[in-house]
């Protein structure tokens, strides 16, 4: 990672926001490396994007080839591939990274074969009802950890313009740094998946974020850009100060276009759309080749693994098999991230998938910040500083503490996006990300019953 040696104006969000050690180092220059060998078994569940689940096209007994579709999306969801070759086990319930057990089609591997992906020599004039179709059938779903099928994104309502494509780079998780090294080894696919994604929307303009502590990728991306025909488009790649969380689509839109997104309303509420860096990858591969999201570059990092890595893994690789590939894992690690370490989601064990969403695996020792307890609010309005969407955690939190709970509507729990700058600041070690998280869950409950009653 490199800072900008002479000045130049760096783009930023204007509320709130914290200065957190970025810790890239580990990994920055870690180039992406293949999974050799390709992992023994993969666990690939039905649901591992927003919309229905998959249905599956295989049963126990039957061969899949690497590539080969096998469960089905439906009108909303997002098809499953195979992501090596061998055959199906039964297809039963397996833990899941984010929702405890979820059906799953377990492949146990018995060869290297993979279905072909001859290019498409005309890509570039592929019309767009076939760009969508290439896209979902290749199975994309946004890789910044939203996971939205990204056919359904590109789709926009009857009456909704954009004018901007933002394309996201910023990467501002501390550990993570597999963007990163996508946006230096192999740019020409992003910036061509983002050109294209683009012209299926009608979009001119496309903007890059990329946070300023890499200005390698910056300048690995403008070479790229100057490589492929723009045609009438502009891409214009935009460092950005370094300052989480900028890679928020909030915090990015507002750092690139100066366009501020009304609360609960989506950026094509100001005329833009977001993609992660990653996703731009994967749609350039579905429309040159037809080929699947089959891999994605996981950072496996942390004080806790031995050998941090970057690495290129089939989806439904067991993380156990990713600590294994690293070296293994330090006896005094504590705590296991999916993700990064503000808005990645603690996992329980190893013997879970990667599934299309996940960027990491971050590995931390020592106590956790909740095992120290926390104390009371002492009022010093930090919290409310950090905040980027001038939310009131503290009052969330001691209106929770004394019971009224669904007394918090006015103090913003609902539109937390849960960054974490809050809980990061409070001297008092108060998990206010937590109580937010409270807050919300209660009030839609709530809200659910009202409509029902
Ligand atoms: S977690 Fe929520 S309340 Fe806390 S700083 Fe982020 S958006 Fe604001
Ligand atoms: S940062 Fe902590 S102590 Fe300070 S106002 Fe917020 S909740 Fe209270």
């Amino acid at each position: 990672m490199t800072v900008p040696t002479q000045r130049i104006e760096l783009r930023s969000f204007g509320k709130g926001g914290i200065h957190p050690q970025t810790r890239k180092r580990d990994t920055a220059s870690s180039p992406i490396e293949p999974m050799v060998p390709l992992p023994s078994e993969v666990w690939l569940p039905l649901i591992q994007h927003l919309g229905e689940p998959a249905t599956p096209l295989v049963k126990k007994g039957d061969r899949v080839i690497r590539g080969q579709k096998i469960a089905d999306g439906g009108a909303t969801g997002s098809p499953l591939h195979a992501t090596i070759s061998g055959k199906v086990k039964p297809i039963d319930k397996r833990p899941h990274p984010t929702l405890v057990t979820v059906p799953s089609i377990i492949i146990a591997r018995d060869g290297d074969a993979e279905e072909e992906f001859p290019e498409d020599p005309a890509w570039r004039e592929t019309p767009h009802a076939e760009m969508l179709a290439r896209i979902r059938d290749a199975g994309i779903v946004g890789l910044g950890g939203a996971a939205f099928p990204t056919y359904r994104k590109l789709t926009l309502p009857p009456g909704v313009n954009v004018d901007t494509f933002i394309l996201n780079g910023a990467e501002c998780e501390p550990f993570l740094t597999s963007d990163y090294r996508l946006m230096l080894e192999e740019p020409e696919a992003i910036v061509e998946g983002a050109l294209a994604m683009a012209r299926l929307l009608g979009v001119k303009r496309v903007l890059v974020g990329v946070e300023a502590d890499k200005m390698p990728a910056v300048e690995s991306l403008r070479t790229a850009a100057r490589s492929v025909p723009l045609g009438e488009q502009t891409f214009e790649v935009v460092p950005c100060e370094v300052r989480y969380p900028q890679g928020a689509e909030r915090q990015l839109v507002t750092s690139l276009t100066g366009r501020t997104i009304p609360p609960r309303s989506l950026p094509s509420a100001v005329g833009v759309l977001v993609q992660n860096v990653a996703t731009a990858h994967a749609v350039y591969h579905a429309l040159r080749y037809r080929r699947p999201l089959l891999d994605r570059v996981m950072t496996v990092t942390g004080p806790g693994v031995l050998q941090p890595r970057n690495l290129r893994v089939p989806v439904g690789t067991l993380l156990q098999t990713l600590v294994d590939a690293c070296g293994g894992m330090r006896v005094d690690t504590t705590r296991l991230i999916a993700g990064g370490p503000m808005m990645g989601r603690a996992l329980p064990r190893l013997d879970l998938p990667v599934i299309k969403g996940m960027n990491g695996l971050l590995l931390l020792t020592g106590r956790g910040p909740l095992e120290e307890g926390f104390g009371p609010c002492i009022q010093c309005g930090r919290c409310l500083d950090a905040c980027p969407l001038g939310l009131e955690p503290d009052q969330v939190s001691v209106h929770i503490e004394a019971g009224r709970t669904l007394d918090t509507d006015p103090f913003g729990p609902l539109d937390c996006y849960e960054c974490g700058c809050c809980t990061y600041v409070c001297p008092s070690g108060r998990p206010l990300l937590q109580f937010m998280q409270v807050a919300k869950s209660a009030l839609r409950r709530a809200t659910d019953i009202r409509v029902k009653t």
